[in-house]
C-alpha cells in the first residue's frame, strides 16, 4: 500500500503539530481508495481528548463520529489516521499498537524529536506492524515494483505465443515442391 499525500495535507499536519506542542496532535485522512493506492482529498484535524495529551492522544468522540459521518457523505473513505510525538520518533508506540483499531487504514505519525519532523506511515493489524510508502508529492506515485512485473510478464507471455504460433505454422506449411532437373 502506498498513502499519496499533497504537499498542502503534510504541511497542513505538521502545523497541527507544532501549534499543539508540546501536547500530541491527531486527525484524520479522508481520501480515494484505488488497488494499492490511498489517495488524500482532505486533513481532518481533531481535538485530543486524552487526559494527558503530553502522553497520549484520544480523539474526541463526538468530534470523530461527525467527521467519519461527513466523510462517508462526500463519497471519501477514511485512509489515514495521524497523530504526533512531541518529543518521539515517527514510530507507533506500544500504547498505540495495542488500541489500534483500523487494521486497513494507514497510521501516520509525526515524530517531532531532532530538528525537523519527520513523517511515517504504517498499518497495524492487530499487534502487527508494516510500514506504509509514504508519497508526498503533487504528482501521483509510480506504479508498484509488482504491478510494473505483471504487466511485463503478460507482454512476455504474449511474444512466446505469438513465436509459438510462427513456429507451428511454419511447420505446418507443405513442403516445398522439387524442382525437375
Ligand atoms: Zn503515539
Amino acid at each position: 500500500m502506498i498513502l499519496w499525500l499533497q504537499p498542502d495535507h503534510a504541511d497542513q499536519i505538521v502545523a497541527q503539530a507544532y501549534a499543539d506542542f508540546p501536547r500530541e496532535t491527531c486527525g484524520l485522512i479522508g481520501g480515494l481508495r484505488q488497488t494499492s493506492i490511498d489517495q488524500a482529498v482532505e486533513i481532518i484535524p481533531i481535538r485530543n481528548a486524552a487526559p494527558a495529551p503530553e502522553q497520549a492522544y484520544h480523539m474526541d468522540e463526538r468530534a470523530l463520529a461527525a467527521a467519519l459521518t461527513g466523510l462517508e457523505k462526500r463519497g471519501l473513505t477514511l485512509i489515514g489516521i495521524y497523530h504526533s510525538h512531541p518529543n518521539g520518533e515517527p514510530t507507533p508506540s506500544n500504547q498505540d499498537i495495542r488500541e489500534a483499531a483500523y487494521p486497513d487504514t494507514a497510521y501516520l505519525l509525526i515524530g517531532m524529536k531532532g530538528d525537523a519532523p519527520r513523517l511515517g506511515a504504517w498499518t497495524i493489524n492487530y499487534g502487527a506492524v508494516e510500514h506504509v510508502e509514504l508519497h508526498i508529492s503533487s504528482a501521483p506515485p509510480a506504479q508498484p515494483a509488482s504491478a510494473r512485473a505483471a504487466r511485463a510478464a503478460v507482454l512476455i507471455a504474449g511474444l512466446i505465443g505469438f513465436i509459438f504460433l510462427i513456429v507451428v505454422s511454419l511447420s505446418l506449411l507443405p513442403p516445398a515442391p522439387e524442382i525437375p532437373r
